[in-house]
């Protein structure tokens, strides 16, 4: 592709930049910019979410929790995630994964008062929504 203008020929450094001619400045702003592709359910540095709660109390149906992701280098994926008491607000921390199987898209939560939430994940990872979690009484 040459340039319009003076003929020289158009250069592009970037695929989702329009093409621009180096020697007289022309850019080629109608360029058909590739589409942006489809964004990922990748946790974002700095995103917050609401989750919707999908468990079977009717009481509990308006209330959502917020999930806020945050960097974490001592994490695998970069990122970890944030999660308010859908009661109080507090923060929560992670239970331990227990060995019942069943909990692969599971990830249990508690605040400081002893409320206890799980967030369940679909199966590419993004979060559902979350539940109350049964007393576990741990032994
Ligand atoms: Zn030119
Ligand atoms: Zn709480």
């Amino acid at each position: 592709m040459s340039c319009p203008r003076c003929g020289s020929r158009l250069s592009q450094n970037y695929i989702t930049e329009p093409p621009l001619c180096v020697t007289c400045g022309w850019e080629y702003y109608d360029y058909p910019l590739p589409k942006h592709t489809r964004q990922r359910n990748t946790l974002m540095d700095g995103v917050s979410s609401l989750l919707r709660y999908i468990g079977f109390a009717k009481p509990l149906m308006d209330i959502t929790m917020t999930v806020h992701v945050k960097r974490d280098p001592l994490l695998q994926a970069g990122v970890g995630i944030v999660v308010s008491c859908p009661y109080d607000g507090k923060e929560m921390k992670a239970i331990p994964k227990s060995n019942r199987g069943r909990a692969r898209y599971e990830r249990a939560y508690r605040c400081g008062r002893e409320h206890r939430v799980i967030l369940m994940n679909s199966s590419n990872g993004e979060l559902r929504g979350w539940m109350l979690q049964e007393k576990v009484y741990d032994s």
